[in-house]
């Protein structure tokens, strides 16, 4: 078999989680099989560099930016290779340049375009363990160049999709995908499985296990990916295209707090008002999340719409700007909102769902001020203060059960 493990900064933030991972990874060679190891920077290594970065030139290129962070990561892989020479094993390591990772020109948030894989084979077949850089890649003028902030992950699907890998183990600090944060909801379960899609909405909503692109190129390849704790060797949540005959009814809940409501009162109930304000918004590079519309009345409606809230400030401004080009007569926001969901790819064919949730949340007074829904995904909009204990309510409500 052949079996891409990657292993995240705090696996490798010391000699003895380097031995750790050595040790693990030796494990998987001496059954016979063949193994690629990606790494990120050893512990906090990425965020120090750019605070240095920041000392010297707080605005810095993104070229030299980037020839600065991925030194983090040849840092962890060198390391790793001569801890498992000391154990006796054979291993190399490999930069982006010396595997030829190439990406696209963007400094600081580079696409993974195309991996050669004839230096990793080869070294595969000379029985070696190799050991290879994350999150950076080599641009066409031979420039080094980053992913973007946890961008390991995202490297070791593509080498597992280039190399036509069994698996694809990424290695955390967490045994798992939990049914809810277990720091918030105490009765949380691991999931022994989540779909690509419902991990792709675990991963906008926040619950930060997997860098997103990662996950998109996993379902892209049909990559499994198996994501379990670096720390012990239990089992993990596997993450493939659903496979099981009754899918989860709903498999989790989530929180973001990172968001903010704004409302535009009073505008015209005419063709190209919607354009002109999420235009100008877009413009700004301003994402926007629920949007809701009031029905029209007297020739005049309402549009309310969430950003995150650190886009509120932004969004204001160019809304007090544009207010009269908005017909709006006034607007208002609010800040200590959440969003809160639950995801589940048995949704779909199910219904209630929706009215489960809601019924939770009017059990304990929780008032709804707005709804989004997608096909595997119920999100409502609550007060920041009512998080904790909404989705306490919401989790008990469906005992995470299948459909
Ligand atoms: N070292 C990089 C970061 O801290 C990449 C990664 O950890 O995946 O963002
Ligand atoms: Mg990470």
């Amino acid at each position: 078999m052949l079996i891409v493990k990657k292993f995240g900064g705090s696996s490798v933030a010391d000699k003895e989680r380097i031995y750790n991972v050595a040790r693990r990874c030796i494990e998987d060679y001496q059954k016979g099989h063949e193994v690629v190891v990606v790494l990120s920077a050893m512990g906090k290594t990425t965020d120090g560099l750019l605070a240095k970065a920041a000392e010297i030139n707080p605005n810095a290129s993104k070229r030299e930016l980037d020839m600065l962070l991925v030194t983090g990561e040849q840092v962890s892989v060198a390391l790793m290779a001569m801890a498992m020479q000391a154990l006796g094993v054979s291993a190399i390591s490999l930069n982006a340049h010396q595997v030829m990772m190439h990406t696209n020109s963007a400094y600081g948030v580079a696409k993974l375009q195309r991996i050669d894989t004839q230096r990793i084979r080869n070294e595969l077949d000379a029985g070696k363990i190799v050991v290879v850089t994350g999150f950076q890649g080599v641009n066409r003028k031979d420039d080094m160049t980053t992913l973007g902030r946890g961008g390991s992950d995202t490297t070791a699907v593509a080498i597992a999709a280039a190399l036509h890998a069994d698996k694809c183990e990424i290695f955390t600090d967490v045994d798992g995908v939990y049914t809810a944060d277990p720091r918030i909801v105490p009765n949380a379960r691991k999931l022994p499985e989540v779909t690509y899609s419902e991990m792709l909405e675990f991963a906008t909503l926040g619950a930060k296990v997997l860098h997103n692109r990662s996950v998109e190129l996993a379902k892209k390849y049909g990559v499994e990916l198996i994501v379990r704790s670096s720390l012990n060797h239990e089992e993990g949540t596997v993450v493939r295209e659903g496979t099981k005959m009754e899918k989860m009814l709903v498999s989790g809940v989530a929180a973001d707090e990172n968001t903010a409501r704004i409302s535009l009162i009073g505008m015209k109930d005419e063709p190209g008002i919607a354009f002109k304000l999420f235009n100008t918004l877009a413009m700004h590079n301003i994402n926007i999340d629920i949007i809701l519309q009031s029905v029209g009345r007297d020739g005049t409606k309402d549009i309310s719409f969430t950003v995150a809230r650190t886009d509120l400030k932004d969004s204001i401004a160019l809304i007090e700007e544009n207010l009269n080009n908005f017909t709006a007569t006034r607007y208002e926001y609010e800040e200590d909102v959440a969003k809160l969901s639950i995801i589940g790819a048995g949704m779909t064919s199910n219904p209630g769902v929706a009215a489960r949730m809601f019924e939770a949340l009017s059990n304990i007074g929780v008032n709804i001020k707005m709804i989004s829904t997608s096909e595997i995904r119920i999100t409502v909009l609550i007060d920041r203060a009512d998080v904790t204990r909404a989705m306490r309510a919401v989790h008990d409500a469906f005992e995470m059960v299948s459909a």
